[in-house]
């Protein structure tokens, strides 16, 4: 019993859980429902974690989040809308108004961890700009004065460096560090408060400038392509049209086709990210690195309009084929994509738990408002339609699609996907944010301040995880009520 040796007051606590590595150690393949993540310790509040996350070897995103290349789920209005959350423009910071008190900085700074606060005078966004109060503006106060009104105590506007609204992140970004302030206020042309970027944030992220947008000053965006002669033609235009990311689109990446389009790209354009895939082993991936790849997309079978399993045979359950292909890749500074299979945000956190950089979604943001398609009623129920890229559907439609499968010129078409429908969410607007807060909580429940701590706990052994039994599957849903509602956010 050495690991139940006492020692002093408090004793060694025994081993607990499986690291990642004896989770995967045996030949099951796991999925995400399959297992949990071990509570760690929490000493931060969740809002601080930082998601930062590199998509390729060179593009690093804010939040670690991508709409799938699918005719249902990503056109324009989706890439735009989904780029524009990886802006470190603050929009809904804590604000306080003149006749606050000190001892309401101070009970804000310990809610939410800061105290670079600025000052409006409603005390909420959106109203006039008159000051900012920093620890600095508190700091030699003494205990009495808590109710020392912020007027007395606040940086007053005329002292303050501001950026007018419409500035650009990097602009605003070199206008703080020129500034060597902690915050700086973006504000309309009514002096009215619409934003903050703050330092901290700057920090993080002055060795990533291409987090938001790119050397052009537009929102990064990624676009698929697959491997054929006329993709090459494509390939021009979106490299015309400054996508800064290509996603080389097949179900199957490990083949002579990718590897030759990956050669072609990396010479005709080398400084243009690539990412190939899909793969779910350490031997497919090893052929696309070696090709040269900066991103890896991981999935097969996995996908919630996927019979990909079930007609080819191939694939691989999602938990284990992250694990495994992250675990292989990271050797070479490769990130892979958890593509496919995210039906709920701990299915995200589970994914980047196991080493996955970002994660990919296609049912998930599918019947959102910024989705491709017409909402259409059935049954009173508001739905929009969304269908697999290798469902015959699709196929019929698009020759793009048949290259994803191989089955372009086939006589016989095999479907690897289906044709459905999902029930309208709303806008990414709401739901997007309710992913990175969730995601945030995750990680701090696992006493992880950022994902690259959560990364290196996992491959350090640190973080632990435990099977999931059938029954505890059971247990971890809701379970003996007569009936509920289950709203999310
Ligand atoms: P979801 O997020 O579970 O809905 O999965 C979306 C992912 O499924 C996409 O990003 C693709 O990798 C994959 N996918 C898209 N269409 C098909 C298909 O027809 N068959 C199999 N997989 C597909």
């Amino acid at each position: 019993m050495a690991d139940y040796l006492i020692s002093g007051g408090t004793g060694y606590v025994p081993e607990d859980g499986l690291t990642a590595q004896q989770l995967f150690a045996n030949a099951d393949g796991l999925t995400y429902n399959d297992f949990l993540i071990l509570p760690g310790f929490i000493d931060f509040i969740a809002d601080e974690v930082d998601l930062t996350s590199a998509l390729t070897r060179k593009v690093t995103l804010k939040t670690p989040l991508i709409s799938s290349p699918m005719d249902t789920v990503t056109e324009a209005d989706m890439a735009i809308a989904m780029a524009k959350f990886e802006q470190g423009f603050i929009t809904d910071p804590v604000v306080l108004s003149p006749s606050h008190t000190v001892g309401d900085v101070l009970e804000a700074k310990i809610r939410h961890g800061f105290s670079g606060i600025p000052i409006t005078e409603t005390g909420t966004m959106g109203s006039k700009l008159v000051g900012i109060v920093t620890s600095r503006d508190i700091d030699f106060l003494a205990e009495k004065d808590h109710t020392t009104l912020l007027s007395e105590v606040m940086t007053p506007r005329i002292e303050l460096v501001v950026a007018p609204a419409g500035v650009t992140l990097k602009e605003a970004n070199e206008i703080l560090q020129r500034s060597k302030k902690g915050k700086l206020p973006i504000v309309n042309d009514r002096d009215e408060l619409v934003a903050i970027i703050a330092r901290t944030d700057l920090k993080k992220n002055r060795d990533y400038p291409l987090a938001s947008k790119d050397s052009h000053k537009q929102l990064l965006c990624g676009a698929a392509v697959g491997t054929r002669e006329d993709d090459k033609y494509r390939l021009d235009l979106l490299t015309q049209a400054g996508a800064d990311v290509i996603v080389l689109d097949s179900s199957q990446g490990n083949s002579v086709y990718q590897i030759a389009m990956v050669h072609y790209i990396k010479q005709k354009y080398p400084h243009l990210q690539v990412i190939g895939g899909n793969v779910v082993t350490a031997a497919q991936a090893k052929n696309l690195i070696d090709a040269g790849v900066d991103g890896l997309r991981v999935g097969m079978g996995c996908g919630s309009i996927c019979i990909t399993q079930e007609v080819m045979a191939c694939g691989r359950p999602q938990g284990t084929a992250v694990y495994k292909v992250a675990e292989y890749a990271r050797r070479f500074g490769v990130p892979v994509i958890a593509d496919g299979g995210i039906q709920t945000v701990g299915h995200v956190v589970k994914a980047l738990a196991l080493g996955a950089s970002t994660v990919m979604m296609g049912s998930l943001l599918a019947a959102t408002t910024e989705a491709p398609g017409e909402y259409f009623f059935s049954d009173g129920v508001r739905l929009k339609k969304y269908r697999g890229m290798g469902s015959l559907d699709a196929m019929e439609k698009s020759s793009s699609s048949q290259k994803r499968y191989f089955s372009e010129g086939d006589k016989v078409k095999i479907a690897q996907g289906v044709s459905g429908s999902i029930q309208d969410k709303g806008s990414i607007q709401k739901f997007v944010p309710y992913l990175i807060a969730g995601i945030q909580h995750g990680c701090q429940d696992i006493g992880a301040r950022s994902l690259c701590v959560l990364r290196s706990m996992m491959y350090s052994g640190e973080l632990k995880f435990e099977k999931r039994t059938m029954s505890a599957q059971i247990e971890g849903g809701v379970h003996g009520l007569h009936s509920y509602e289950k709203r999310l956010y």
